[in-house]
């Protein structure tokens, strides 16, 4: 997978990829960071990326020409190219649009925003996908664009150790995932539920997938409504409501 990220703060990248699993994907090839400064593309001699809004009004806005010229001069192609802009005002990111980033074959070009805005015309003419993070307002698109990549990035086949923890964490199986325990046994009173070191992998299993379905059914009830359970977890389900009457 191959990312570029255009931001006037290239600096803010470096230390979330030189650790960790991103680390060693960039390392084993799996994934490509290319980070860009606009002001590199830009003409004048003080590399000016913003200016006054018309109209009047608080704020600066990013100038659309740096932006234009950087993505037609990385990739003039638009067939190699995603172009995806952080916004408030975007689709909100999960897991599923994390997926299907995974399969894609063209490049993902990230536009960070600053300021009050960027200029409407690169929305426009050049972005494929405007995604937000959420319901809030950041300072940037950095740290957003970082978000996605690391969320997608653990979905390309190779990147974590084991192939399943991927398919196993919350939302990939479209519900949550199921509480985790370590050493030792006991702590402070509190004690690791008894199947757990049972070694019968097919009871760990139950219990872990009706974990997952008693968290989801009390957290985040909506998930339920939107995956496909089984007669199994409906049968699981009915006895987490019995359990609670
Ligand atoms: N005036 C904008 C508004 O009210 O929607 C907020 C601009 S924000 C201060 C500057 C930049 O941060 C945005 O252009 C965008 O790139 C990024 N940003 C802020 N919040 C974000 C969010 N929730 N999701 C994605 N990007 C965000």
């Amino acid at each position: 997978m191959k990312y570029d990220i255009i931001t006037i703060f290239p600096e803010i990248f470096h230390a979330y990829l030189s650790e960790s699993i991103l680390k060693r994907a960039l390392q084993k090839g799996l994934i490509e960071v290319k980070v860009h400064n606009l002001r590199d593309y830009t003409k004048d001699k003080h590399r000016t990326v913003d200016d006054y809004p018309y109209g009047g009004g608080a704020g600066m806005v990013m100038k659309p020409e740096p932006f234009f010229t950087a993505v037609e001069a990385l990739y003039p192609d638009v067939t190699k190219r995603r172009v995806i802009m952080l916004s408030p005002a975007g689709k909100k990111f999960d897991q599923d649009i994390a997926m299907e980033l995974s399969k894609e074959k063209r490049h993902l070009l990230f536009l960070c925003g600053r300021y009050e805005a960027i200029d409407e015309r690169v929305r426009k003419v050049l972005v494929d996908d405007e995604v937000s993070m959420g319901d809030y307002v950041l300072t940037g698109g950095e740290l957003p664009a970082l978000v996605i990549i690391d969320a997608v990035t653990r979905l390309i086949p190779g990147v974590l150790g084991d192939e399943h923890s991927a398919e196993t964490e919350s939302f990939s199986w479209g519900i949550l995932d199921y509480p985790h325990y370590t050493r030792p046994p006991v702590f402070r009173d509190l004690v690791v539920p008894e199947i757990l070191l049972s070694g019968n992998h097919k009871d760990i299993l139950r219990w872990r997938r009706k974990e997952a379905l008693r968290r989801t059914l009390e957290r985040r009830p909506d998930l339920l409504e939107k995956s496909s359970l089984s007669d199994d977890d409906y049968r699981l389900i009915r006895e987490i409501k019995e359990e609670s009457l």
